[in-house]
C-alpha cells in the first residue's frame, strides 16, 4: 500500500503531468464556457452533382472563440466526445442545421437543397437518438427526406444491430444515411452489406493525390463501383481542382463536395451567392 501511496504522490508531483493535466481541466472549463456562451457556429460547405448543380450541403461546426477566433472542429470534438459536450451540441448542430434546411426550403434557388450532419458515435448511441433527431424535423417542419445523416466508420465497431435499427427507424420517416470518410476507419465489408446506407462518402485522402497516385485512382474507383454496385451514391469529398472533378466523372462519379466548388461558409454568404438579385451571381 505504501509503495502504491508512493507511486501516486510521485505522479502527482510530476510538474508535466500536473501542467498536463491543468491544462486539460481549463481546455474542458473553456468548452462548458463557449458552449453556454452560444460560442458555436454552423458554415455550410456545398455538395453539387455533374451538371455542376448544388443538390445541397454539409453543416460544419465551428467555435467562434473570443481569443482563438474561429476554431476548426478537429480541435475541440475529441474533447467535446471525451466530456459529453458532444450531445447537447450535437443536438444544437442537428436543429440549427435543420432550422437553416427550412430557410433554404422557402427560397426558389435553394428550395430543394438537402442537408448532411455529421453525427459522432456518442450521441448515436443514445438510447434517445431517434427521438431527437424526430425532434428537430418536427420542430423545423423540414421534410425528412432532406436530411442526410454521415456516419463514420469508427462508430461501426459499437452494437452493429443497434445501429442498424436505429438506422431503419430514422429511414422510416425518410432520413437518409452517408458512411463518411469511407476506406480509412475499420468498416468491414459486411457491415456495408449489413448496414441500410445511402450513400459512401470518398475520404478526401484518396481524392487528394488522385492525379499523381496510382493506387488512390485504383482505390477511389473501387469505391464507386463498390457503391454503385450495392445502390448507393457515391460522393467524393475534398476536391480542390478542376482535374480531380474530372478524373472523377471518367471514372463514374457523379457527385461531388471540396474548396474547388466552395469552401465551407455562412449561410449568408451562401445567399449571395444564390441569391437571384444578385447581378454577381446572376448567369443571366
Ligand atoms: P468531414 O465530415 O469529413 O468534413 C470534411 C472536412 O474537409 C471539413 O473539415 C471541410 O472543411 C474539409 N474540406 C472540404 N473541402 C475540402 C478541400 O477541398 N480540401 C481540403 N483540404 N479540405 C476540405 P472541417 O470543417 O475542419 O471538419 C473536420 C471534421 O470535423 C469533419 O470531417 C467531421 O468529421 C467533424 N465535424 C464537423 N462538424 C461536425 C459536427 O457538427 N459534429 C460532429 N460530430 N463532427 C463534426
Ligand atoms: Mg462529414
Ligand atoms: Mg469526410
Ligand atoms: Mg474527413
Amino acid at each position: 500500500q505504501a509503495k502504491s501511496a508512493g507511486r501516486n504522490t510521485a505522479r502527482f508531483f510530476d510538474p508535466v503531468m500536473q501542467a498536463a493535466a491543468a491544462a486539460h481541466d481549463e481546455s474542458v472549463r473553456d468548452l462548458r464556457r463557449g458552449f453556454a456562451g452560444q460560442e458555436f457556429v454552423l458554415q455550410y460547405q456545398v455538395q453539387v452533382d455533374n451538371n455542376g448543380e448544388i443538390t445541397g450541403a454539409e453543416a460544419l461546426v465551428r467555435w467562434n472563440h473570443p481569443e482563438r477566433g474561429l476554431v476548426a472542429p478537429l480541435e475541440f470534438i475529441p474533447l467535446a466526445e471525451e466530456t459529453g459536450i458532444i450531445l447537447p451540441l450535437g443536438q444544437w448542430v442537428l436543429e440549427t442545421a435543420c432550422n437553416q434546411l427550412h430557410q433554404w426550403s422557402l427560397q426558389p434557388l435553394t428550395a430543394n437543397w438537402s442537408m448532411a450532419v455529421n453525427v459522432s458515435a456518442l450521441q448515436f448511441t443514445q438510447a434517445n437518438f431517434v427521438e431527437h433527431v424526430s425532434y428537430a424535423l418536427k420542430k423545423t417542419g423540414v421534410n425528412p427526406r432532406k436530411l442526410k445523416l454521415e456516419l463514420t466508420e469508427s462508430m461501426l465497431i459499437d452494437d452493429i444491430e443497434d445501429i442498424i435499427d436505429k438506422m431503419n427507424h430514422l429511414k422510416k420517416q425518410g432520413v437518409s444515411f452517408s458512411l463518411d470518410d469511407f476506406g480509412t476507419g475499420y468498416s468491414s465489408l459486411s457491415n456495408l452489406k449489413q448496414l441500410p446506407l445511402d450513400q459512401l462518402k470518398i475520404d478526401q485522402s484518396f481524392v487528394q493525390d488522385i492525379m499523381s497516385d496510382p493506387s488512390d485512382a485504383i482505390i477511389a474507383r473501387a469505391i464507386i463501383v463498390l457503391g454503385h454496385s450495392l445502390g448507393l451514391k457515391v460522393i467524393a469529398e475534398g476536391v480542390e481542382t478542376q482535374e480531380q472533378r474530372d478524373f472523377l466523372m471518367v471514372i463514374g462519379c457523379v457527385a461531388f463536395q471540396g474548396n474547388y466548388f466552395g469552401k465551407p461558409l455562412f449561410a449568408h454568404e451562401l445567399n449571395m451567392q444564390t441569391d437571384p438579385g444578385d447581378a454577381a451571381a446572376s448567369s443571366i
